[in-house]
């Protein structure tokens, strides 16, 4: 018989909870729907647990638990990013369609999978009678694809409350097969802290005019130059602790070859540096804040010179450098006060959360528990999730979603084809419960 969540996730996905930056071009029609079914699929849950609406669509429900003292969080988001009408899905994104054991749609992985996984659990729970060690608290956003306000109106709850959650659990990592080149077990990766994402734009003024009587260095050559100064000049790189961790835990799966130098990775930092750097983009982002030129302006017109010259830089703060030290460095790299520095969005990496103490062994325990076969540690997640706002209220902080992950399936988030195997979602089902049953009193 299949697992009754495995009908609810489908019901869910065929909502189209689409979010974005502007409000006013949200629908809420889809979001109303999504709570409706979500009250229809969960009915105990909603009948038992204290829900507060926070923001338009985002939830909050308290589960209280034998004792408060140390209440526990879990997350997960309930809109999703939209889909490019060219993109070439196999079955239909929003289908919820069944093929070869998986359910297949935007949201799958990308947080569905995971709302389903916490409600299940918890209805599962309820109607054995179950009452947890603590309060358990669920918070679903609404917006977090769009670092919108639902978690930070969640926290500011919790806050006006004075809970102070003793750990939460959001999504960001998984059970990652083929993480690394050379390890063959699939690691369950639990993201302890996430670079800091910030925005600056530069700019540069200047007089503008006919084209057919340039000036040197004009505005637009000006961006250029700042620009290619600072794709020149990457900030120092380094291999993070929470990085060596995940090296020393992954070294007895690894090839002989790399046995050694993973396992001693805190000692080989600068050689492990360098590797991860010559390894290709991805593994280089993991040493060090990288710099991404995105969006560019210069004049409108092809005969008309630029009065106006921008660039849009997204940066990506590592654990160690802070918004005010990239600045710094963006700002000395170019060495041009004519180009002036605008920062649009400043958000510093987010505190490392600790992974040697009791909530983070709960968690690893339970993933060793299910998913015998993995490996859990701790790793520098690169993406941000709406986690990073309970860093104000919270000292442990865990990026985690219990869900099977190959790296096609890794890749598929935000993009096409995504998918979640249903065998991968019972065992998330029963992660979450076995954590929710061992949280102690
Ligand atoms: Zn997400």
């Amino acid at each position: 018989m299949t697992h009754r969540a495995v009908a609810k996730l489908q019901a869910l996905v065929r909502i189209p909870t689409v979010s974005d930056r502007d409000p006013t071009l949200v629908d809420p029609e889809p979001f109303d729907a999504l709570l409706d079914e979500l009250a229809r699929q969960f009915p105990v849950l909603h009948d038992r647990l204290e829900l507060t609406r926070v923001d338009t669509h985002g939830l909050l429900f308290r589960w209280p638990g034998r004792s408060d003292a140390r209440p526990v969080v879990l997350m997960a988001h309930l809109d999703v990013v939209p889909v490019e009408g060219s993109a070439p899905w196999q079955h239909p994104p929003f289908g919820a369609e069944i093929h070869d054991g998986a359910i297949w749609g935007r949201g799958t992985l990308d947080d569905k999978g995971a709302v389903v996984g916490i409600c299940e659990a918890v209805e599962t729970l309820l109607e054995r009678g179950f009452v947890p060690g603590q309060d358990v608290w669920l918070s679903f956003g609404c917006n977090e694809e769009v670092s919108g306000t639902s978690a930070q109106l969640a926290v500011a709850e919790l806050e006006h409350r004075g809970v102070r959650p003793w750990f939460v659990v959001d999504e960001g990592g998984a059970i990652a097969s083929e993480a690394f080149p050379g390890v063959g077990a699939p690691i369950g990766v639990v993201g302890v802290t996430e670079k800091g994402v910030t925005s600056i734009e530069l700019r540069v003024e200047g007089r503008g005019g006919h084209a057919s009587t340039p000036t040197r260095m004009g505005p637009t050559a000006r961006i250029a130059r700042a620009i290619t100064r600072l794709d020149r000049a990457p900030m120092a790189a380094s291999v993070p602790d929470p990085t060596v961790e995940l090296f020393r835990r992954m070294a007895p799966h690894a090839s002989l070859a790399l046995r050694p130098l993973l396992a001693n990775a805190a000692r080989l930092r600068p050689v492990l540096t360098r590797a991860l750097i010559a390894a290709g983009p991805e593994p280089a982002a993991m040493t060090r804040t990288t710099f991404a030129i995105t969006t560019l302006a210069g004049s409108p017109a092809l005969n008309v010179i630029a009065s106006t010259a921008k660039a849009g830089v997204n940066i990506r703060i590592m654990v160690g450098d802070t918004v005010a030290g990239v600045l710094e460095h963006v700002r000395r790299t170019i060495d041009d006060d004519q180009v002036q520095v605008e920062i649009v969005e400043r958000n510093e990496p987010s505190p490392v959360s600790p992974y040697d103490d009791e909530a983070f062994a709960l968690i690893e325990d339970t993933i060793t528990e299910v998913f015998p076969d993995a490996v859990p540690a701790p790793y520098v997640m690169m993406a941000a999730t709406d986690a990073r706002f309970f860093t104000a209220i919270c000292a442990r902080v865990y990026r985690f979603a219990p869900f099977r992950m190959t790296k096609a399936q890794r890749e598929s988030i935000h993009s096409y084809d995504e998918h979640l195997r249903i065998d991968a979602l019972v065992d998330g089902v029963r992660w979450y419960e076995r954590l929710i049953e061992r949280i102690p009193g």
